[in-house]
């Protein structure tokens, strides 16, 4: 076999097709693109009315079983397949996948355009900064942050009266409401848009939120991986006055906007999705949001772009459609969305991170319930070093040099931890849609080791298991994968849903660990049980549920392999992202911004200032 060369040399060796070209060729107007320099554009969201009244096509969604730190090749698997569907299979099919953190490509995993022979390019363009989408949440997200804690202190240092004088100031002798302003008071009740009119008491309710700062969520964010911000105290200089508050930063992609972008199927869903986002509680006990605070309309703008999906493409012809969804191993928010305009497409792909219990769960539960599409696939990427490791195969490290365990065959390993592969299958399976396993052949697997996979998984039910290759070999080493997932397709699916939205919130929460991680039950431990009740009176009782759980057990202690049994799932804290619409359970403790190891992926990329190449990227 030849060696494969690296990412960033593979994908320079290849001339991207000019991106207004390809947005022609795949079927897009002239008006409905936007290009960003050469090889990057975005996709006006006027296309969703044109395609209004096709049908759907198949929509398939790539998963994995729990991963090693490493990655197993979801994203890679993601962009191969469509390479095979696209460029060999000649079926009209577009991938979307999330964008790069920067967090973690300067950090521990490296990149997220897939790898080998199977990339989105150019990667450097689409692993750096992309077209700013993540900067506009980082952006969005601390104008809130700021907008809270100006608010608090303002509402500290002033009276009533001098407060309303600012929030509506004279202005040719006259005061008026701003239309958010106008929203704030129906909210309140205060049917009134002359300011003249409102009483003494009405004033007070209009000026003050009377946020109790100790119930404030909302963080700060950064697109780093720093962990000396995971717990700060903001306010200390003495313009401030003493009004000092602990607080932290999240890695951008954990922000509620994040979310927002990924779940909202338009403009003004996401003007109103924006505009619900609850940031804390005031002192009598109200849920304020970033309507109350006026910002919303700013954010809505803010996002303006953002909220267009990119278009991007492969090594091969199959393009790609990427959309703005975010990365996180922290807060496992759903990602992907599906424009609905997409309906032309025989066959769409998405790639929903981590493994089938966290990102495959969420995306049914959530993204799939609130854009109503509905999967007809379920790709399911195995990797043999992963089985082994869940067979009791030696802690797998980033950076550091695989186990012998991992290089040499071990058929016994392997087959023990195919039950993690089992019960993988078995959660998708719960939602009614036939599951496709990938098997990400890695050039250690032997043939023995990767045709144990296949019949395991064959024997465990799924609808077919095909070994693929297109790390090394691009869409080629993955056609046998594609003529699967084509066949899946065709397969009756009888997609369900996990849970009922009406029932109470503790209830969810049991199902998806008792369903799907193997927990005997739940502990709600007492701030959770406290959320619990302030959720149910404030009326969010009946969301979805986003579970905050380590991606690398089925359980939620990370070293747990295989298929733990006999646990209890903790559930510490449970926060509401409104806005975005679910209710996400902190189970056990998780950081929610990453930190750097003692060797980040940064010591290895640089510019090269002749050539403007960047090098070292993965
Ligand atoms: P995931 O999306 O599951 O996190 P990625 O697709 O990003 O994983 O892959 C993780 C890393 O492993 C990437 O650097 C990728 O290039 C590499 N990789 C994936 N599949 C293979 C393979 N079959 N052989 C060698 N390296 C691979």
């Amino acid at each position: 076999q030849k060696p494969v060369p690296s990412d960033i040399a593979i994908s320079r060796s290849c001339v991207p097709k000019p991106i207004d070209r390809l947005a022609r060729e795949v079927g897009l107007l002239s008006d409905e693109v936007e290009l960003y320099g050469k090889t990057k554009a975005k996709v006006q969201l006027n296309i969703i009315k044109r395609l209004q009244a096709q049908p759907d096509g198949k929509y398939v969604v790539v998963t994995g079983i729990t991963p090693t730190p490493l990655g197993e090749g979801k994203s890679t698997t993601t962009i191969g397949l469509v390479q095979a569907l696209g460029a060999h299979m000649k079926l009209n099919v577009f991938a979307c996948v999330r964008q790069p953190s920067q967090g973690p490509t300067f950090g521990i995993k490296g990149g997220a355009a897939g790898g080998g022979y199977s990339q989105v390019i150019p990667m450097e363009e689409f692993n750096l900064h992309l077209t700013g989408d993540i900067h506009a949440i980082t952006a969005a997200n601390n104008l809130v942050a700021a907008a809270i804690d100006a608010r608090m202190f303002h509402e500290a240092t002033q009276s009533d009266k001098a407060l309303y004088n600012r929030l509506v100031p004279l202005s040719g002798g006259q005061r008026t409401f701003s239309p958010i302003q106008i929203n704030r008071l129906k909210k309140l009740g205060i049917e009134k848009t002359d300011p003249s009119t409102l009483t003494e008491e009405e004033i007070t309710r209009f000026a003050r939120l009377d946020i109790e700062p100790s119930s404030v969520t909302w963080q700060r964010v950064l697109d780093t991986n720093d962990r000396f911000l995971r717990k700060i105290t903001i306010g200390q200089s003495p313009t401030e006055k003493g009004h000092t508050r602990e607080a932290q930063f999240d890695i951008t992609v954990a922000s509620e906007i994040m979310a927002v972008l990924a779940l909202t199927s338009s403009l003004e869903d996401m003007r109103q999705r924006l505009a619900k986002m609850v940031v804390a509680t005031s002192r009598s006990g109200e849920p304020i949001t970033t309507e109350d605070l006026g910002v919303s309309g700013a954010l809505t703008v803010l996002m303006r772009d953002a909220i267009k999906p990119n278009l991007m493409q492969t090594l091969e012809v199959g393009e790609t459609l990427l959309t703005y969804k975010g990365y996180l191993k922290e807060l496992y928010k759903p990602k992907n969305i599906s424009v609905r305009a997409l309906s032309f497409l025989y066959l769409q792909m998405t790639e929903a991170g981590f493994g089938a219990d966290i990102g495959m769960e969420k995306f049914f539960n959530i993204k799939c319930r609130y854009s109503g599409l509905r999967p007809h696939v379920v790709v399911l990427v195995a990797t043999v070093r992963a089985l082994k490791m869940h067979g009791g195969g030696p802690t797998v490290t980033a950076g550091m040099p695989l186990p012998k365990e991992y290089i040499e065959e071990n058929l016994e390993l392997l087959e023990k931890g195919c039950s993690n592969m089992r019960k993988q299958i078995e959660n998708a399976q719960h939602f009614g849609v036939p599951v496709v396993v990938a098997v990400n052949g890695f050039k250690t697997d032997t043939e023995a080791e990767l045709d144990l996979v296949c019949s395991m998984a064959k024997a465990a039910g799924a609808f077919d298991a095909v070994r693929c290759s297109h790390w090394a070999e691009g869409g080629a080493g993955a056609v046998a994968l594609g003529q699967a997932v084509q066949r899946a397709s065709e397969a009756p699916s009888n997609f369900k849903f996990l849970y009922d939205l009406e029932l109470p919130i503790a209830d969810k929460i049991r199902i998806i660990g008792q369903k799907i991680y193997g927990a005997d039950d739940i502990e709600l431990l007492p701030e959770a049980q406290r959320k619990v009740e302030l959720y149910t009176k404030q009326g969010f009782g009946n969301l979805p549920i986003c579970m905050a759980k380590t991606h690398l057990s089925l359980s939620h202690e990370a070293d747990k392999k295989g298929v733990p049994t006999g646990f209890v799932l903790p559930i510490r804290d449970i926060r509401a992202s409104v806005g975005s619409g679910f209710l996400f359970p902190l189970v056990g403790t998780m950081p929610t911004i990453p930190g750097l190891p003692t060797r980040p992926c940064f010591y290895d990329i640089d510019l090269d200032p002749e050539t403007e190449q960047v090098n070292g990227l993965f």
